[in-house]
């Protein structure tokens, strides 16, 4: 499941995949870009906000005006990809009826798969796909003191769901929700206004994150062996890996929550 770290990863692999190069192909197999063509268009970079993915576009003629530039957005959610492949290498990640994006450059084809909100927008206005984001917690101008403000703005709704808010905080999904409130010994119930350490919780997300960028293993517990990369998450009715006690799982608003009961009781 993308959260902000393999986002972050996917941009990576964007950027070295094109970045500099000038596109000798496009193809959109989503209604709303059928008819566009990015052939001749250079790509100057791609990045990440929280789980939203930036890939910034400089017209054929060169020109970096600001007006013409455009930004190709895509938002992985729970399914979605990219791949890079080498010319002429089969595009096998995935079954190609999953295919809503490809990018062609001289060097490489860059295949977008099961992409939502695909849209293509001038850059000088990304800040109406991005601009509602809270910080990113792995974004070059992360702002803890900003997303700790954001946080405890709403002090009566539960601490599981605002980090899931990226309004909040962009980065954090579901793993990295329900093993920072383990980690913290606070239930995904709490209030935010009754969490004991706020800006601790937030900054142990931002480590948690950073430590899993740059591979596709997402592991909290420091172990990369199957089976033992998480203390929670997906663990239910397994032993919890400090007390034993068995690890639950229940629905919060729209996602699911996994906790210690004994580690992280309702009231501390
Ligand atoms: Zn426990």
């Amino acid at each position: 499941m993308p959260e902000g770290d393999s986002v972050w990863n996917t941009a990576r692999v964007l950027q070295r995949a094109l970045a500099g190069t000038r596109l000798t192909g496009s193809d959109f197999r989503v209604p709303q870009l059928a008819a566009t063509d990015l052939t001749g268009w250079t790509v100057r970079e791609s990045a990440s906000r929280g789980k939203h993915l930036l890939l910034r576009l400089t017209a054929p003629d060169g020109r970096t005006d600001g007006g013409r530039d455009l930004t190709l957005h895509s938002h992985l959610r729970m399914d979605g990809a990219w791949r890079a492949y080498a010319p002429g290498e089969r595009w096998a990640a995935r079954p190609a009826h999953l295919i809503r994006a490809v990018l062609r450059s001289p060097g490489a084809v860059a295949v977008g798969y099961h992409l939502h909100e695909l849209a293509l927008t001038p850059t000088a206005a990304e800040e109406s796909l991005v601009g509602h984001l809270g910080p990113d917690l792995l974004g070059p101008d992360w702002d803890p003191d900003e997303a700790v403000r954001r946080l405890a703005a709403h002090p009566d709704e539960s601490i599981g769901e605002a980090l899931l808010d990226q309004r909040n905080l962009a980065g954090v999904g579901n793993l990295y929700k329900c093993e920072v409130l383990f980690l913290r010994g606070v239930s995904p119930w709490t209030p935010v206004g009754a969490v004991p350490d706020l800006a601790g919780t937030v900054a142990l997300a931002q480590r948690l994150l950073a430590a899993n960028r740059g591979r596709w293993t997402q592991s909290t517990t420091g172990s990369l062996h199957r089976g033992q990369t998480s203390y929670v998450y997906g663990r239910r009715a397994q032993p919890c890996r400090r007390c034993g006690t068995a690890i639950r799982k229940a629905e919060q608003g729209e996602r699911v929550t996994y906790w210690c009961p004994a580690c992280q009781p309702d009231r501390p």
